[in-house]
């Protein structure tokens, strides 16, 4: 049976979203994370007859967004889906590290009612300001009835927050899913679907239950030409313990680099291969040394060696 529940809670975080500029016209001088989430809504009347609720949870760019914030929002994102008559969940948040966010809260909740992630690529305060729209839109998905998991809203489509990325710098269709593609589109205030919402297992908040000062420290190394091991030495000597590296096509790394890489695992400590490319994961080969991560950017590949850090602690 199709569930009744109707309210939505908004989830303010900050982002240009809720950012402002001096002139109307100046869209990159603008100051993110200004306006509070109680105000971004009042200024939407299509949301003014939606049964809805919101709440500052952060007030950050998204560029700083850190292991407190992403505590703090997977617990206040639990806490409302606990609630019966809660339908789903919109969080707004900067485009910067949007879907680092979205795979930590995918891979935690995975979610049975939707949560959607929303932003702008242009302050509250502009001419083209983008986020109202996306906000509206992000509400409508919200409450669709069906709708699961964690997914982001940009300039009308639906990703999998698993795997959307951001892919411009500045456009305000910034955001792809690679060659899975978007979910469903929004148009004229209606959803349609191509895809099936995301499955998954949640791994519980308990997996970021520990103080983030002891959060494990995770960094990101790159291939390129002209690598060498100086870095990756550096990093295990003063105590990293996990690497993900950013390597070349299907997960090649240049051989100063991996020597460094293999002395590193050898130690101790976890390293990751992921890559550079746009599109595509990499493939794992029988002769590799260095394990293939499986989610699809480093970025999306440190946060959830970063978990697996922490989930094999309270094993
Ligand atoms: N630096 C901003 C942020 O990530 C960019 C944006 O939201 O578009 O918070």
């Amino acid at each position: 049976m199709q569930s009744k529940a109707k309210q939505v809670v908004i989830l303010g975080t900050g982002g240009t979203i809720a950012g402002t500029a001096a002139q109307a016209a100046d869209t990159v001088g603008y100051r993110a994370a200004q306006l509070g989430i109680a105000s971004l809504v009042e200024a939407i009347p299509g949301l003014l007859a939606c049964p809805l609720e919101t709440e500052q949870v952060a007030q950050v760019d998204s560029k700083d967004m850190g292991f407190s914030v992403w505590q703090a929002l997977a617990r206040r994102i639990a806490h409302h889906l606990a609630r019966e008559e809660v339908a789903g969940i919109v969080v707004t948040h900067g485009t910067d590290t949007l879907e680092e966010t979205g795979y930590l809260l995918q891979r935690l909740l995975a979610p049975a009612k939707p949560v959607v992630l929303t932003a702008a690529m242009r302050p509250a305060s502009a001419l083209q300001a983008d986020g109202p729209q996306n906000l509206l839109d992000a509400v409508l998905v919200a409450r669709e009835p069906g709708a699961r998991g964690v997914l982001a809203l940009l300039a009308g489509a639906v990703h999998s927050a698993a795997e959307v990325r951001k892919s411009h710098t500045y456009r305000l269709d910034a955001f792809c899913s690679g060659d899975a593609g978007p979910l469903a589109y929004v148009e004229a205030g209606q959803l349609r679907r191509l895809r099936d919402w995301p499955q998954g297992e949640a791994l519980g908040l308990q997996a970021v239950a520990a103080d983030v000062a002891d959060w494990p420290w995770v960094e990101i190394v790159s291939s390129h030409s002209g690598a060498d091991g100086r870095a990756v030495r550096a990093l295990t000597r003063i105590g990293v313990q996990g690497l993900v590296v950013t390597a070349t096509g299907n997960g090649t790394v240049h051989e100063d680099l991996e020597a460094a890489l293999l002395e590193a695992q050898a130690a101790g400590v976890r390293v990751w291969r992921s890559t550079r490319c746009a599109e595509g994961r990499v493939l794992p080969r029988p002769d590799d040394m260095l394990p293939a991560a499986q989610a699809g950017t480093p970025y999306k590949a440190r946060v959830e060696l970063l978990l697996q850090l922490l989930s094999a602690r309270g094993a």
